[in-house]
């Protein structure tokens, strides 16, 4: 089982995980990269052409990450603007990324046809508590509706095979 380490370096990507690797700091945000803070005027300087923005500890960073992917005239070229500030884990754009339960419930069907475990596990607590904790939005129905998903994806799988090898 990952630990809440391996969690963490998941979530924050390799940035923000080696950053915020003594657990006592809060966690920066990428755009400190960009940025200086110079607390004793209010504000945050651009590294790189020395603007200064308003800035207050705990306050928003939005116009920050603004000035850094389009105001800013010094920013290197080869830096990518557009990127700098996603969240990516193996390719997803993870704030982008939109739940589809109409997928999940695919999957899970598929899962329960493959895995030759009785229906009635899927009205397992830990299973419905698991689903919920990877989304609210996730609510697990019971092992009738599982046993009638099951027989759709066997009659949609016999027509396909159908159509392959026509009588
Ligand atoms: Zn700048």
């Amino acid at each position: 089982m990952p630990n809440s380490e391996s969690l963490a370096l998941l979530d924050e990507g390799p940035d923000e995980a080696i950053q915020n690797s003594g657990r006592r700091s809060r966690r920066r945000s990428p755009v400190w990269n960009y940025f200086e803070e110079l607390p004793n005027e209010g504000k945050a300087i651009c590294i790189h052409c020395r603007s200064k923005l308003a800035y207050h500890q705990g306050l928003g960073i939005s116009h920050l990450r603004n000035h850094i992917t389009s105001a800013c005239k010094e920013l290197p070229p080869d830096i990518d603007r557009g990127s700098i500030f996603r969240k990516v884990v193996s390719g997803v754009d993870v704030r982008r990324f939109v739940l589809d339960p109409k997928i999940v419930r695919d999957f899970m069907t598929k899962f329960w046809i493959t895995s030759n475990i009785s229906f009635k596990k899927i009205e397992n607590g830990f299973f419905k508590r698991m689903m919920k904790s990877a989304h609210p939005s996730l609510e697990v129905h019971g092992r009738h509706t599982l046993k009638s998903d099951c027989m759709s994806v066997y009659q949609e799988e016999k027509k396909k095979i159908a159509s392959v090898f026509p009588i």
